[in-house]
């Protein structure tokens, strides 16, 4: 349980656990529409093959046979639309998020793209979600973890609604430790994305607190071992573009 008055981070600063889900959820109702634009410019594209590594790992199958996927804080869709085109018709996606802002630019994403039949959306928060036990062959959240006010709760719900067998796989911002490079990045980070922001949303707020909270973000090891903790198996990571990111992988044996 959590006591009162207990406090969290959002970015840098301190605030009651209670109010950072609130503080969140503005931030991705406020860039919603322009969020897959910004990706593009901050990464230089390069969210997309971070995003293909983790669809790689997840190997949905290629056949009938059903697999059900939760792309968890899923968004406008990324993971869900590229898991759904590299499988076969016996792929279902769910892609569940908090914010009802990101999940309409998915479901429009959805009927342009004519996947409208195998990936659907739900809102619901990561921490209690709308599904029953051992419901998912394989769970995803991909940059959305650390916007998770009460990670240990989200990871307990992952394991509950994943099938004994069924695959977590988590990709997130993570630490640069390359020497000259981690100089770069910092000074990218700090001083180019929130203008960046700002220009292309408005909001330069949400993109200090993107950046900030990647800073505050457990390393990947204190990360496997909250996995673990949460009850998963094999539990491994690897890092991809220097540390900018990591994937986790867990499994529900
Ligand atoms: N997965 C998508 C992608 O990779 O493009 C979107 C990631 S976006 C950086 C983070 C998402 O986490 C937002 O859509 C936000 O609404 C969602 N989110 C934040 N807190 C959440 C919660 N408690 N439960 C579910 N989703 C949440």
């Amino acid at each position: 349980m959590n006591q009162p008055g207990e406090t969290t981070h959002f970015g840098f600063r301190d605030v009651a656990l209670s109010e950072k889900q609130t503080l969140v959820n503005d931030v991705f109702h406020s860039v919603a529409r322009r969020y897959d634009l910004m990706n593009d410019l901050m990464s230089g594209g390069l969210h997309r093959l971070w995003k293909e590594w983790m669809v790689t790992a997840l190997n949905p199958p290629r056949s009938e046979h059903p697999f059900a996927l939760l792309d968890v804080a899923g968004g406008t869709g990324d993971i869900a639309f590229r898991a759904a085109e590299s499988s076969g018709p016996g792929f279902k996606a769910t892609v569940c998020d908090i914010n009802s802002d990101m999940l309409g630019v998915g479901r429009e994403r959805a009927l342009a793209r004519q996947l409208e039949g195998q990936v659907s959306f739900v809102e619901s928060n990561a921490e209690e979600l709308a599904f029953p036990n051992s419901t998912f062959d394989a769970y995803t959240i991909a940059f959305g973890i650390r916007n998770v006010p009460r990670i240990e709760r989200a990871l307990g719900e992952a394991f509950r609604v994943l099938r004994p067998g069924g695959r977590f796989l988590c990709l997130e911002f993570s630490t640069v430790d390359v020497p000259g490079f981690d100089r770069m990045y910092e000074l990218f980070s700090f001083k180019v994305i929130p203008p960046l922001g700002r220009a292309v949303t408005g909001d330069g707020q949400a993109y200090e607190y993107l950046v900030e909270s990647i800073r505050k973000f457990p390393k990947p090891a204190a990360f496997a071992e909250m996995i673990r903790s949460a009850g998963f198996s094999r539990v491994t990571w690897q890092s991809f573009s220097g540390g900018i990111v990591a994937l986790h992988s867990g499994w529900r044996l």
